[in-house]
């Protein structure tokens, strides 16, 4: 990806400190969602490298990667699998708990989204601690899918999570990072 569609993708994103707590800098992708070239490119972005490979399913983590991921499931010809918080999916499901700062959470989606082998690629908005993606592959393995790449917009490096991925095997891209 060139620079100045990093840079341009970069300004997209909306920074607002100390949310939803002190200390956070929550970047905000709903002002790149509003922007009709900046959201197309970022999903063309994600897309490409994945352009005429054999993706069966794209799946999405509640809820930024519902939206991203079914426009590169879209993009791709591809299925699309909610991977959702505990208790919202309405057929049998199978989950994955995970820790948090304090406590824990646990993510499901359904038992029969995807069929052994399927290859899937995985989306969300932002990987931090890798916390719920780890859990996302875990779950999507645990059912006998292959992860081809997990993709997300933003990577915080200083989190650790895309090289906690990338120790588990998964091939992780996204388009930027904030330090
Ligand atoms: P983690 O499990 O720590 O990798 O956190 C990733 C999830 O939390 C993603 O679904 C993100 O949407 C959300 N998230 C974590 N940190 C931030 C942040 N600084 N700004 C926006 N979203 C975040």
């Amino acid at each position: 990806m060139d620079d100045r569609l990093a840079s341009d993708l970069r300004s997209a994103i909306r920074t607002i400190p100390d949310y939803p707590k002190p200390g956070i800098m929550f970047r905000d992708i709903t002002t790149l969602l509003g922007d009709a070239r900046a959201f197309r490119r970022a999903v063309d972005e994600l897309v490409h490298p994945y352009a005429g490979a054999k993706i069966d399913k794209v799946a999405g983590i509640e809820a930024r990667g519902f939206i991203l991921g079914g426009a590169v499931a879209h993009q791709l010809s591809a299925g699309f699998v909610p991977i959702r918080k505990r208790g919202k999916l309405p057929h049998r499901t199978v989950s994955v708990a995970y820790a948090l700062e304090y406590g824990s959470d646990e993510i499901e989606m359904h038992a029969d989204a995807l069929v052994q082998g399927e290859r899937v690629v995985l989306v969300d908005d932002l990987i931090a601690t890798g916390g719920t993606a780890t859990a996302a592959v875990k779950l999507l393995r645990g059912i006998g899918a292959e992860v081809a790449a997990a993709c997300f917009i933003i990577d915080l490096p200083d989190l650790g999570g895309a090289e906690r991925l990338r120790a588990m095997g998964v091939d992780v891209r996204s388009l930027i990072a904030f330090e």
